[in-house]
Parts: C-alpha cells; structure tokens; sequence
C-alpha cells in the first residue's frame, strides 16, 4: 500500500517503540486483572487513536491488538480505508453531534459517549432505517466538575432507563473519562463511583444483567480503573507516544 508523500514511512525503532509498549500495557492489564482476581484476559485494551496517523495503527493491529478508539467521526472516517484490511473493532469514544449519526453508524460498532436521550434516539431511528443493532455505552460524568460530558451521576439512571427502551441499542455499560489533569489517585474515586452505580443499575434492574461493563482508564491510571473493575480501559499515548495536535 502506498504511503502519501506527507507521512514519512515508520522506522524499524519506530515499529520497535509501538510493539514494546503494546506488550508491556498488555502485561500490565493482565497482572492488574489477576491482583484483583480476575482473569488476565478479562479486561479489553482499547487503542486510543486520534491523531495518530493510520500507518501507527496498523502497526498495532497487525501486532494482534483489535480494538480501537476514535474521539472523531472524522478521523474514523479518515482512517476506515487505510486499515479496512485489518477489519478493526471501531468504538466512537468522543462526543457525538447527532448531524454525525449516520457516518458513525456506517464504521463504527460501538458507540461509548451516549450521553443523552435526543442522541440516543437519533442513533435509534437511523438504525432503524438500516434495520441493524449498535453497542452503546452510556457515558457517565463522574468527576464532579462542570464538564460538558457526560450525563450527570444523578440522572444517569433515568438516562438508562430510557436508552433500555430503544431496543436496536444494545447497552453494554457505563463508560467515564476522569477529570482531565488530575493524579492516578485523585481520579480513583471516580472510577469506584462508576462501578457503584453500575452495580445499583443491575441490581434495580435498570441496566440489563449482561450490561456489565465498565470503560474507564486511560495511560496514567488504568491499572487503578482496573482494581476499580473496569471490563475496557482506553490507552493512547503510552502506547503512540505524545499527540501531535499540530
Ligand atoms: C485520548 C483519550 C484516551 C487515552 O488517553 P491517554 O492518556 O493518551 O491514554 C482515553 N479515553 C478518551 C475518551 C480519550 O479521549
């Protein structure tokens, strides 16, 4: 496959650097998984990728990884033909504007930042249309500042309630980001906030039974999500490096 001129072809130390990292998050996922007593392979690591060229991505799937994260409906579609061959796993992991449904639904089989039911009923009436089923998460603004989003913690139960209804959405959890910029410890609380109210959703019977997993962690803290409970944790740059926003 042809590379454009703009993107210099990754080095063998480059190709090196992605693979060490890949293995060594791997490892800790699993160790972190095992201290708590679960399986190692029972959390998901999912590849946080915006900004990150195509060619760094499927260095990563090629490397056995098959689940990736994109904060952008742009940049899932930017990257869909370059990695087709790889067949990906794509969740949306950013906010979505629901003039943005329709190009979602056509490369993405998750959508994690479900934060509201006008969204969520966009999703609902397209998949209709193209009479099919998506992943949801309903995603959870558990870091107790202003934050755009995210549902708040005490209308996220109704929030469930309602996403349930809509039948072609298949919930499968809660998702949260942690406060930007604060410590692994500062965060932590966040992450048993989430699992609390997952565990008080299943047991009222708002979230459906098998609707058990918990997104949240990111580099500087998933191995905390982890013993939090998390079921997926979504690591970027200490895998890719630092972003280049540029
Ligand atoms: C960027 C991002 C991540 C990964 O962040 P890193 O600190 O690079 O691991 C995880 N989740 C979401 C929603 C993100 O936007």
């Amino acid at each position: 496959m042809s590379t454009p001129d703009s993107i210099p072809a990754l080095s063998t130390e480059d190709i090196a650097a992605i693979t060490g990292n890949l293995d060594e998050v791997a490892e800790r996922a699993r160790a972190a998984a095992r201290a708590g007593g679960r399986s190692g392979e029972e959390v998901r690591v999912l590849l946080a990728t915006k900004t990150q060229p195509a060619e760094k991505i499927r260095v990563a799937l090629e490397h056995g990884f098959t689940l990736i994260g994109e904060n952008k409906v742009q940049e899932i579609v930017g990257k869909a033909d370059a990695l087709a061959d790889l067949h990906p796993e794509t969740h949306l992991i950013g906010p979505l504007q629901r003039n943005k449904v329709n190009h979602t639904l056509r490369h993405a089989t998750c959508i994690q930042s479900v934060d509201n039911l006008a969204l969520a009923e966009k999703i609902h009436n397209r998949l209709e249309v193209l009479e099919t089923t998506v992943d949801c998460f309903v995603q959870v603004n558990t870091s107790r500042e202003d934050s755009k989003f995210g549902v708040a913690p005490e209308d996220a139960e109704a929030l469930v309630a309602e996403v349930r209804k809509l039948e072609r959405i298949r919930l499968r959890g809660l998702m949260t980001i942690g406060l930007p910029g604060s410590s692994a410890e500062e965060i932590r609380p966040s992450y048993a906030d989430l699992r609390e109210l997952s565990e008080r959703l299943i047991t009222a019977g708002v979230l459906p039974a098998e609707a058990t997993e918990l997104s949240m962690g990111m580099s500087n803290d998933f191995e905390l999500a982890i013993a939090e409970g998390a079921s997926m944790v979504r690591v970027g740059s200490s895998v890719f490096g630092a972003r280049d926003y540029s």
